[in-house]
Order: C-alpha cells, then sequence, then structure tokens
C-alpha cells in the first residue's frame, strides 16, 4: 500500500511556483538533477571504499522514451532509503531555492529582467517546471529494499515498496505538453538533450550515457 504524504508549507509554496512558472530557462532542471546524480555517486565511491570494495565502473544514465513522454536519469550513487527519500525530498527550503524563488517572483511582475539561470542552485524541485509527475526509484547501497517516491508536486507525495536491481537512483519524469514543439517535447530530442547534458555536464567526472527509445 501506498502511504500518502503531504509537503511541507515552505515546499509547498516553491513547488507551486515551480510549477506555475513562466521561467524561460527550465531547461536547468537537468543541470540539477545530473548534479545529484554525481553528488549521489560520488558519495557511493566513498563508501565503497570505506567498506573495501571495489566501487566499479559508476556511471548516469539517461533515457529518453519517446512514446511514453518519458525522460529518465538513473545513477549508481549511494541511493536513499525511506527516510532519506521523505526527508531530502519532502522538504527543500534551502537557501539558494529561496533566492530563486524571489527572483522568480520578480521576474514574472516583470521588475526585473536580470537572467537568473545559473546563479542558484534550486535543486530537485525543479523538474516540476517540466514534469507533471516525478517517480523516483531508490535502493540504499548495502540495503535490498527499494523504494518508490510518486508525485505531482501539488498534491503531496505517497512512497511504496519498490523493486529495483542495484544500488542507486531512478528519477523518471513525465512530461507536460505545454513545452512542446510540433511533434514532440524538446527534452525528448536527442540531440537538443546531449546539448544540454554537455552544457550542464562540465565538472562531473563521471561519464553520462544516453539511450533513447524511439517507438
Ligand atoms: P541539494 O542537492 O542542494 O542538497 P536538492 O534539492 O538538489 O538539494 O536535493 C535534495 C537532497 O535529496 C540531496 O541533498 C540528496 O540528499 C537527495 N537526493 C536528490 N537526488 C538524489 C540522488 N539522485 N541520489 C541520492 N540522493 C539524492
Ligand atoms: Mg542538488
Amino acid at each position: 500500500m501506498a502511504e500518502k504524504k503531504e509537503f511541507k508549507a515552505e515546499s509547498k509554496r516553491l513547488l507551486d511556483l515551480m510549477i506555475n512558472s513562466i521561467y524561460t530557462h527550465k531547461e536547468i532542471f537537468l543541470r540539477e538533477l545530473i548534479s545529484n546524480a554525481s553528488d549521489a555517486i560520488d558519495k557511493y565511491y566513498y563508501y565503497a571504499l570505506q567498506n573495501h570494495q571495489d566501487p566499479g565502473d559508476l556511471a548516469i544514465n539517461i533515457q529518453l522514451d519517446v512514446e511514453n513522454r518519458l525522460l529518465t536519469i538513473q545513477d549508481d550513487g549511494i541511493g536513499m532509503d525511506k527516510e532519506e527519500l521523505e526527508e531530502n525530498l519532502g522538504t527543500i527550503a534551502k537557501s539558494g531555492s529561496l533566492a530563486f524563488k524571489e527572483e522568480l517572483a520578480k521576474k514574472e511582475k516583470g521588475e526585473s529582467d536580470v537572467d537568473i539561470i545559473g546563479q542558484f542552485g534550486v535543486g530537485f524541485y525543479a523538474a516540476f517546471m517540466v514534469a507533471k509527475e516525478v517517480k523516483v526509484i531508490s535502493k540504499k547501497a548495502g540495503s535490498d529494499e527499494a523504494y518508490e517516491w510518486v508525485s505531482d508536486g501539488a498534491n503531496g507525495y505517497t512512497i511504496e515498496p519498490a523493486i529495483k536491481e542495484g544500488h542507486g537512483t531512478t528519477v523518471i519524469l513525465s512530461l507536460k505538453e505545454d513545452d512542446d514543439t510540433e511533434r514532440y517535447s524538446q527534452y525528448l530530442d536527442s540531440n537538443q538533450i546531449s546539448d544540454l547534458v554537455k552544457k550542464y555536464s562540465d565538472f562531473i567526472r563521471y561519464p553520462i550515457k544516453m539511450d533513447v527509445e524511439v517507438e
């Protein structure tokens, strides 16, 4: 059975802004998800060394499923257990997010035209600028239980047991329709995604692989 939970108040306000954002650089969601994946792999790397294990080849995988409008970012990182999924994804009130929120509010009122891209680390919730639903399947290194966190960003989230092979995290974005060009979302276009990956992966030390599924 899935457990239903509400977001904390501060998270709700940020999510609301993200969901209704007219911000033009929504693509930064990819930077945020790649940087989370990379942080998680760093953590796994140290975990493995501390436990005298070979960390193996660690990578970030991006999958595009055009037909089902899904964009997936998967990492072989440390993963999250049930409590961490709740704690880390249910409560977000970082200074970067708050500053971003203030700038965004100004911009939407037409008061400021500064390009706020790259200025703030806005975090995981940036995914809700482009996704109508976000699913996070995670298995913490050293555990054999996996959990699935699902949210539409508005009505809280659910958590339930899931099945996942290795440690790490899979973030599946079910893309909104409103950013579509004639045929399909720009975030399902492999050329556009690989350009964005190049743009945002300068400081990422792990390979980022891409996998496209068409029809
Ligand atoms: P930040 O990365 O600045 O801490 P985020 O909003 O991007 O803020 O992410 C919140 C937290 O969620 C992270 O600190 C981390 O603990 C957890 N998290 C997010 N993505 C992942 C992931 N792919 N693997 C493991 N933990 C993650
Ligand atoms: Mg982050």
